[in-house]
Order: C-alpha cells, then sequence, then structure tokens
C-alpha cells in the first residue's frame, strides 16, 4: 500500500485544512500520510489527531529552503515535534525573514504600478509560514494576474521582477538540527536543483556523508525513468527512495494527494527506510 510523504496545508501554502488532507489520504487508501508544511508545525498537532481518528500512520514533517554551496535545494524534515528546540527557533526566525521579505516584495510590487498591501495578502494565508504563493492569491484578487502561476511567471519567480531573496539554512545545518531533534532528512524534488549528473552525483554523496537520509525519487514531475534513476542513486549512497504529491489544495492544480497526477506510488517501505536513518531509532 502507498504513502505519501510531501503534502501542504493551510498552515502554509496549501488550501486544505490539515484534518482534509488526512481525510484525502485515507480515502486514496494511504498506510502514512507526512504533512510537511514550508518552515511551521502549527498544522501538525490537527494532523496528528485527525490521523489517529482514521487509523492511519501520521509523519509529523517540515519543508525548509536550504542554502549548499549557492545551490537552493529544498529539504524535507521527518518525525519533527511542535515542541520547543533549536530547530523550531529556527523555524521561528524563518518565519521572521519570510515576513521581512513580504514586505519588501510588496514594495517591489508597488513601485511596479501594483499596489498590493499586507492585509490584502494576510486575508489569503491562514496560516503562520506566508509567502510569494499568498502574495500571488492577492494579486489574482486584485486582477493583476489569472491565477498563482500567472502571478509567478509575472512577477514572484526566482530572478522575477518582484522577487527577493529570503534567509535560508544551510544544507548542513538543516541536517544537524534535524537529526538532534531526532528526525531525518530527504532531499525534495531534486529535479528543481538544475545541475548536471556529475553535479547530482557530488551533492548526493557530500549530504549523504553529513547525515541526509533520504532522495525524493517519486515526485509527480519526475518522469518514470528519473524516479527509477533517483531510486537507484539513492540505494547505492545507502540512502531511502522517498517520495511525495507536495499536494497544495487548489494552490497546485492537478496534483492529487497519494496519486500526484495519477502515476505516482510512493512505496510504503521508504517509512521505514527513513526510520531507519533516525540518529535514536528505538528510544522512543
Ligand atoms: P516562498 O516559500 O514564499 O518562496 O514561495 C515558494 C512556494 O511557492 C513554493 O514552495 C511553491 O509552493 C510555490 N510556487 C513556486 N513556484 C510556483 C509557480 N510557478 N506557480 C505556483 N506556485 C509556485
Ligand atoms: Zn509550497
Ligand atoms: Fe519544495
Ligand atoms: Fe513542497
Amino acid at each position: 500500500m502507498p504513502v505519501d510523504l510531501h503534502t501542504h496545508s493551510n498552515a502554509s501554502d496549501g488550501t486544505d485544512r490539515p484534518e482534509t488532507i488526512v481525510r484525502l489520504a485515507v480515502a486514496a487508501n494511504l498506510t502514512a500520510i507526512a504533512l510537511t508544511d514550508h518552515d511551521t508545525l502549527s498544522g501538525l498537532d490537527e494532523g496528528r489527531a485527525a490521523a489517529e481518528r482514521a487509523g492511519v500512520r501520521f509523519i509529523p514533517g517540515v519543508e525548509l529552503s536550504v542554502d549548499h554551496e549557492g545551490l537552493k535545494i529544498h529539504m524535507l524534515a521527518y518525525w519533527i515535534e511542535p515542541i520547543d528546540g533549536p530547530l523550531q527557533d529556527r523555524l521561528a526566525w524563518l518565519r521572521a525573514g519570510r515576513n521581512e521579505r513580504n514586505r519588501e516584495i510588496l514594495e517591489r510590487l508597488r513601485a511596479l504600478g501594483h499596489p498590493v498591501t499586507l492585509d490584502e495578502v494576510m486575508a489569503h494565508a491562514q496560516g503562520e509560514a506566508v509567502g510569494r504563493p499568498h502574495i500571488a492569491d492577492a494579486l489574482v484578487a486584485r486582477g493583476d494576474a489569472v491565477d498563482r502561476s500567472d502571478a509567478f511567471r509575472r512577477f514572484l519567480a526566482d530572478g522575477g521582477p518582484a522577487y527577493v531573496e529570503r534567509v535560508r539554512l544551510t544544507a548542513s545545518e538543516a541536517i544537524d538540527l534535524t537529526r538532534s531533534s531526532g528526525g531525518v532528512t530527504a532531499i525534495a524534488h531534486p529535479a528543481t536543483i538544475a545541475l548536471d549528473a556529475a553535479g547530482y552525483g557530488r551533492l548526493f554523496s557530500q549530504l549523504a556523508g553529513v547525515g541526509l537520509g533520504g532522495i525524493e525519487a517519486y515526485y509527480p514531475e519526475h518522469p518514470p525513468e528519473l524516479r527509477a534513476h533517483l531510486a537507484g542513486i539513492a540505494a547505492s549512497l545507502g540512502l531511502t527512495a522517498t517520495g511525495g504529491s507536495d499536494y497544495h489544495g487548489s494552490g497546485k492544480p492537478g496534483i492529487s494527494i497519494g496519486t500526484g497526477r495519477g502515476d505516482l506510488v510512493v512505496p510504503d517501505d521508504a517509512v521505514d527506510g527513513l526510520l531507519a536513518h533516525r540518529p535514536d531509532r528505538g528510544a522512543r
């Protein structure tokens, strides 16, 4: 039975509540679901409670944007709890960085003739991790873009006219903090990093050497050959091939929980594989 180890709720930039994500996971016959909102753990309690009621395994997670030698990488961290701790402190710092950056993006949009206000943006954000997708929603509501993708294409994409960098952790800090929290990391959607084959080989083995646990091989935008190729690289490095839909509700049309664009299957042994990389497995 399959699993889905990459989903977003309205605690960050998804549009569904955490309990809805769990309900959709049950409807898709998944045996485990991970909630991996960007930079926040605030959806986890609701997701876990819903999963306990439904009898599906729940994996508390978070997605981080990290920097590694000038590369922008998304990293998934699993078995991270909404409690106090050093990783959680850094998440608060990342969210504060988002808020500062959002103000700068709005200044740029104003200069471009699109004076979106912070109140308009916050009307589209239900959680504490606010970012470009919510600014995109506000642009759509004003009639300045037709949908989120259009707003990214016109204004918000990396290098776009309203783009502003945001603060990030380094990859090794994210791995260290996750491990010291009892969790395990995986590189998300590696195809978005845009490296050549040698570059990927170097990146994966470097990060494997500092405690990475997995590589997200099974991902909607990866063609079947790439899924198999990445799973093979993971195995050769002693890493776990993981996967997920990157579900964002109506924020990312065409993606379903579990099945992605219809052809996604994430094998449930990915969960045991990740568990085996937890630093203190057996202790909890
Ligand atoms: P932020 O975290 O504020 O930098 O925003 C990045 C998020 O925006 C990503 O995690 C995606 O969920 C979403 N996103 C990125 N590119 C696009 C796009 N072209 N269209 C729609 N959403 C996007
Ligand atoms: Zn997102
Ligand atoms: Fe991502
Ligand atoms: Fe994601």
